[in-house]
């Protein structure tokens, strides 16, 4: 039998590589973990979750501060924010959480720690650093890049991406984003809150194009009221770096040309498999531009390599990407097979409000033929969110034609943790039932969720049969009042 350094080797220290790692290190697995960068993390906790979510913390803040009077507060006249400490913040942020991201840490569970630019020479080498490390498997989880179109005039244009927003030195003035996907309309928002003049471009009719469009318009209605301009429908047609602004030409969906002008472009138009220098055609590894091919137990198509997170071009979620470390640990070390099942994988947008997403939404359940119906809940009939002041938005439940939750969509405060609820119900089989009886605390925004769940109950239980049936076994004696009569007590 072929003799290795390593039992397996992980190429990528962000959210899927730092899951198989500390799995298969804690397991007694001799593991070798290869990151490119100073630091380990990845995307997420440098360029993308941690930072966004901090500087989306700072920008709700300052979101309120400017509308204290709502909340009965005296009218605050606020200065201009300073970005160089919002910056600060999200650093002191990242700071603190780096210590559990970091080789101190991974060395202790029991594994080696190497900082390169690795590339395989052969099915089960890579050389780094001028030192050859063999493994029995390896695991790619190298992440993605924000995507560059050619768009013409693009790359003479001093442009951003995730990789520089959340390290500006000052505010930009006005920002153009391209794309409004979760990553565009995240930032849209959180700078326009901050005092961005922002202007969003997307091709499709409608942002979030994953979501149901009666959600995502929900969110661009909010948006929009808060001063971000939409141009949807629209194609960018060219770029240009005219010194201390820049110019994005669009052709608009009734075909007309508009220049558009600002201080900044963020690049955010989706995102590309990190597969290059990784030495993946010397050793004949199939990839696309969207990422690397696996089966459904996250092979590629050379049995000992696996391939998780974003680099395989599925689902781009830090949830998504520990949940494929979880399922490499089962196949490479337990060597129990097992298969990824994406069906209530839930995410969320962190607008304010934000929308996430669990199982069917209507979209999905079409285009899978599958027949549902749709029951909701608004936000303006929680007692919490109106305490709050959070009343825009609802919560959309779809069943299934035997009656069973399929999934749920929430766009409203904070749809993500009461996706908790349903996952686990929807994993767990649940009944609605049951969470429609169950007992939630008072008042909270969690109590949409059980109210959702009753609505599909109440017309049955509340009907017309039920009450017949009473008074005919119990002789009740039906109204109290004239129902005509009402409005006259
Ligand atoms: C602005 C933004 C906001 C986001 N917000 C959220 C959110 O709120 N919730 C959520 O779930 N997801 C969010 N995401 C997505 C999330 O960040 C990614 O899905 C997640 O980081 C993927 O993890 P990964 O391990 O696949 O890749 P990464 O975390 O990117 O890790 C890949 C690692 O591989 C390293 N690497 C790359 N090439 C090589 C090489 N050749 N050799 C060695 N190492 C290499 C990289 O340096 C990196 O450390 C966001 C992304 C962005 C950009």
């Amino acid at each position: 039998m072929a003799e290795y350094d390593y039992d397996i080797g992980v190429i990528g220290g962000g959210a899927g590589g730092l899951t198989v790692t500390s799995g298969a290190a804690q397991l007694g697995a001799k593991t070798l973990l290869v990151e490119k960068e100073k630091e380990l993390g990845g995307d997420c906790l440098h360029f993308g979750c941690v930072p966004s979510k901090t500087l989306i913390k700072t920008a709700h803040v300052y979101h309120w501060m400017k509308n204290a009077e709502k909340f009965g507060l005296p009218a605050l006249d606020l200065p201009p924010v300073d970005f160089r400490e919002i910056s600060k913040r999200i650093k002191s942020v990242i700071d603190t959480i780096q210590p559990h991201d970091s080789k101190e840490r991974f060395c202790n569970l029991g594994a080696r720690v190497e900082f390169g630019q690795p590339a395989f020479i052969d099915e089960h080498s890579i050389r780094l650093n001028g030192h050859t490390y063999s493994a029995k498997n390896w695991v790619i989880a190298t992440g993605s890049s924000p995507v560059v179109p050619p768009i013409r005039g693009l790359d003479k244009t001093d442009y951003i991406t995730n990789k520089e927003i959340f390290y500006l030195d000052h505010l930009p003035k006005s920002m153009i984003v391209l794309g409004g996907g979760p990553i565009g309309t995240e930032m849209a928002q959180a700078f326009c809150r901050l005092g961005t003049e922002v202007s969003v471009v997307n091709r499709a009719p409608q942002i979030l194009a994953k979501e149901d469009a009666d959600m995502a318009d929900a969110v661009k209605e909010v948006l929009s009221a808060e001063g971000v301009n939409f141009y949807l429908n629209s194609s960018i047609e060219e770029v240009n770096d005219l010194g201390r602004e820049k110019e994005v030409k669009i052709k608009t969906g009734e075909g007309s040309t508009l220049s558009l002008k600002a201080e900044t472009v963020l690049v955010a138009l989706g995102r590309a498999a990190n597969t290059n220098d990784l030495g993946l055609d010397k050793i004949g590894v199939e990839y696309t531009p969207r990422g690397i091919k696996v089966d459904n137990r996250l092979k590629t198509n050379l049995k000992h390599i696996y391939a998780a997170g974003d680099i395989n071009g599925g689902f781009q979620f830090t949830h998504a990407a520990g949940y494929e470390g979880g399922i490499v640990i089962s196949n490479a070390i337990f060597r129990l097979p097992r298969k990824v099942d994406y069906t209530f994988l839930p995410w969320c947008t962190y607008t304010d409000p934000p929308l996430g997403s669990i199982g069917m939404n209507e979209k999905r359940a079409a285009a899978a033929g599958i027949k549902y119906t749709v029951w909701t809940e608004e936000f303006k009939d929680n007692d919490r969110s109106l305490a709050e002041g959070e009343t825009i938005g609802k919560i959309k439940m779809l069943l299934d034609e035997k009656e069973k939750p399929i999934g749920v969509q929430i766009m409203g405060p904070h749809a993500g943790d009461l996706l908790g609820e349903w996952v686990a119900i929807l994993n767990g089989k649940v009944k609605l039932s049951t969470l429609a009886a169950a007992i939630h605390p008072y008042p909270t925004i969690g109590e949409i969720n059980k109210k959702v769940a009753g609505s599909y109950f109440s017309p049955k239980i509340f009907s017309e049969k039920v009450q017949k049936g009473l008074k005919f076994f119990f002789h009740l004696k039906g109204r109290a009042c004239a129902e005509d009569a009402c409005s006259e007590q």
